[in-house]
């Protein structure tokens, strides 16, 4: 789950991260109120949303007057912001953060991330921060740094000093930074983070660190036991599709493409993809549905799937190990007449009762187009989403 930059640097400053002091707002209003109250001479007007690239978006602006501050918040506030994490269409701008202005003297790169292989977090450290790490990684590897941590010792104060170090932090401000990287670390552990960042790490004039940026995603099965992170969470940053989906326990992720496919089991989900693929379509969404699908899961689901406005085609392709094919076949012909398909649907079923769930499929007078293997069932779907 992710969340917010300002909900990052609330996190941060709980585990003694300096960070620049800010409001989160939510109106022009607010945002001009909440500069004055800062009392500063430059603040930062910054687009919250779940991306990042913000700042080559136009989503983060320096203002000078609480005049550039109203103008800051009012060009931001609303917009359609596109950074390269968000896709084309963009995502809207509903909050902000107002924060005052830092003198930055350099900045650094900080994250972290888990190391499954080590079985350990692994902190990586670069003197080159502000910019996208995958570009510092692709070009300049030899610039990122690091260090896996032992769980038993926590990250060590000497061995933190060494990255600060290593990254060109001045001497006079190892200490400080020290104590980002242990505060970064205790966080990351303690609220079960997958991936923290801190992007940029700024040295300010006068040789302070400070998080400019922070990025948090966390490990969603252990959300049960950090009630104060899922309270952070922004529905409005998240795929409609996907949040109904989770209501009716279904493992749904939008695609691009315009083929959909409804499959039980998240293994067959991805081959079922993969050779739709093969045979020259592209996927609209990865969808399991489960080892035991009701009849009222598989109508949610195929709901879920004419919401698709792209949509071409469908195909179902399920294997009945524990679920018989004849109930599956049941629940297919029950859902189709109570949503209104309107594409064609191929259906693939293997498995206990097959040909009794063909029957079933064949007898329903519906318009379904039945394949017996995998090869079959995309080359016909492919050919379907193609109109032939
Ligand atoms: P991102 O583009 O989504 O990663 O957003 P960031 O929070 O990292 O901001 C992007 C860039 O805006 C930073 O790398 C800084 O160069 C700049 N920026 C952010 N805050 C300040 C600030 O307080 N002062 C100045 N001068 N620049 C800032
Ligand atoms: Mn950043």
């Amino acid at each position: 789950m992710k969340i917010h930059e300002y909900q990052g640097k609330e996190i941060l400053r709980q585990f003694g991260v300096p960070t620049p002091r800010g409001k989160a707002c939510f109106s022009v209003d607010e945002a001009v109120l909440a500069a004055q109250d800062l009392g500063a001479t430059v603040w930062v007007v910054k687009a919250q949303i779940h991306a990042g690239g913000r700042g080559k978006g136009g989503g983060v602006k320096v203002a000078r007057s609480l005049e550039e501050v109203r103008l800051a918040a009012e060009q931001i506030l609303g917009m359609q912001l596109v950074t390269h994490q968000t896709g084309h269409e963009g995502q809207r701008v509903r909050r902000l953060l107002v924060e005052e202005g830092a003198q930055i003297a350099r900045e650094f790169y900080l994250g972290m991330v888990i190391d499954r292989d080590a079985q350990r977090v692994a902190l990586l450290a670069s003197s080159e921060g502000g910019m996208e790490i995958e570009e510092v990684a692709m070009h300049s590897p030899e610039k990122i740094h690091t260090l896996r941590i032992d769980p038993l010792a926590g990250l060590r104060a000497d061995e933190a000093a060494q990255v600060a170090r290593q990254i060109g932090i001045p001497e006079a401000s190892v200490a400080g930074t020290v104590i980002v990287l242990q505060g970064l670390y205790r966080a990351f552990v303690e609220k079960e983070a997958m991936l923290a960042e801190i992007n940029p790490l700024v040295l300010t004039a006068d040789g302070h660190v400070l998080a400019l940026d922070a990025k948090f995603n966390f490990d969603s099965n252990a959300l049960f036991r950090h009630p104060e992170i899922v309270a952070f969470r922004d529905l409005d940053e998240e795929d409609p599709a996907e949040i109904e989906a989770s209501k009716f326990d279904l493992s749904y992720i939008s695609l691009d493409g315009d083929i959909a496919c409804l499959v039980n089991g998240a293994g067959l989900a991805m081959a079922t993809m993969d050779i739709i693929k093969l045979y020259g379509g592209n996927p609209a969404n990865f969808l399991d549905v489960g080892g035991g699908a009701s009849r009222e899961k598989v109508t949610e689901a195929f709901k879920l799937m004419l919401k698709n406005p792209n949509l071409k085609a469908i195909l179902v392709n399920i294997f009945g190990g524990i679920m018989k094919c004849d109930v599956i076949a049941e629940g297919i012909v029950a859902a189709v007449r109570e949503v209104h398909l309107n594409v064609p649907l191929v259906v693939r079923l293997e498995g206990t009762n097959v040909e009794l769930g063909k029957m079933i499929l064949a007898e329903s007078g519906l318009p379904i187009i039945s394949a017996s293997d995998m090869a079959e069932a995309a080359e016909k779907v492919v050919a379907a989403a193609r109109g032939n």
